[in-house]
Order: structure tokens, then C-alpha cells, then sequence
């Protein structure tokens, strides 16, 4: 639980602390540096989940999973379930009809 609350509000703090160095540059200048500091805040929040997170691979640790369908839901007849061929993580996605 306190690796969760720790998880999301350090990523709160780097959105934050993004948007406002965004909101000052534009203030200040063009649109290269905002380009650029955007990407900056995106590898901090990045950061903030590698340290946080258990997944073994770099690229679940960083929430790209390659997901593939492992099957439907028993319950919810439109879920279908995925599953990360890496790191075995599962999650429901709700489709359209
Ligand atoms: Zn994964």
C-alpha cells in the first residue's frame, strides 16, 4: 500500500513541477525549450514508476507490457483478459459492441 501512494504521488510531483516549467518557458520563450522540457518531465515520471515497480523487464517496468489475449472474461462477456508475455501481469479491458 505505502509503495502505491509513494508510486503515484511521485509522478503527481514530477506532472506538477512539469506543467509549471512548461507554463514558465512559454512564458519566457518559443516552443523548442517547452518541447524539450516536456520530454524531460516524461523521462522523470518514467523514472519515478522504474524505481517503484516490481516487473522484471525494463519495458513493464516503464508500463509498456506486450500484451496478448489470454482469453475472455467468465463474468463481464465484453472483457477481454490480456496478459504481459513478459512479465505475466494481467489486466481486463472492456470492449465495444
Ligand atoms: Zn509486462
Amino acid at each position: 500500500m505505502a509503495e502505491c501512494i509513494s508510486n503515484s504521488s511521485l509522478q503527481a510531483v514530477a506532472l506538477i513541477f512539469t506543467s509549471f516549467i512548461l507554463w514558465l518557458s512559454v512564458v519566457e520563450t518559443g516552443y523548442v525549450i517547452p518541447a524539450l522540457l516536456a520530454a524531460t518531465g516524461t523521462i522523470l515520471v518514467a523514472g519515478a514508476r522504474v524505481r517503484n515497480r516490481s516487473e522484471s523487464h525494463f519495458l513493464c517496468k516503464i508500463g509498456l507490457h506486450k500484451n496478448k489475449q489470454a482469453g475472455w472474461d467468465k463474468e463481464w462477456q465484453s472483457a477481454a483478459i490480456y496478459q504481459c508475455e513478459r512479465c505475466g501481469r494481467t489486466k481486463k479491458v472492456i470492449k465495444g459492441v
